[in-house]
């Protein structure tokens, strides 16, 4: 099982439970946002995330490379894709 079908499967269990983690409450887009002072906000409302392990390991299995994962802004130079999805 890859690190991104456990982090479904306990997201789905969240949300069952009646939790959403921070970056799915709202739009979530500060988490991909061309600003660096908004995915800053990000980085800071992932701490009390329930998933940050399994989160980060999806980043590293993915080899993600913008955004933030795991309250760690992943994003290299100033520039990405607009509408790239997690
Ligand atoms: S740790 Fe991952 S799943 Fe949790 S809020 Fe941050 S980006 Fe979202």
């Amino acid at each position: 099982m890859t690190a991104r079908e456990r982090l479904t499967d306990v997201l789905n269990a969240l949300f069952d439970g009646g939790t959403r983690v921070p970056c799915l409450r709202g739009s979530g887009d500060a988490w991909t946002d061309d600003d660096p002072e908004v995915r800053a906000e990000a980085v800071t409302a992932c701490k009390p995330c329930p998933v940050l392990d399994l989160c980060h390991a999806v980043a590293v299995e993915e080899d993600h490379k913008f955004g933030v994962w795991a309250g760690i802004d992943r994003t290299k130079g100033t520039s990405r894709k607009k509408g790239a999805a997690k």
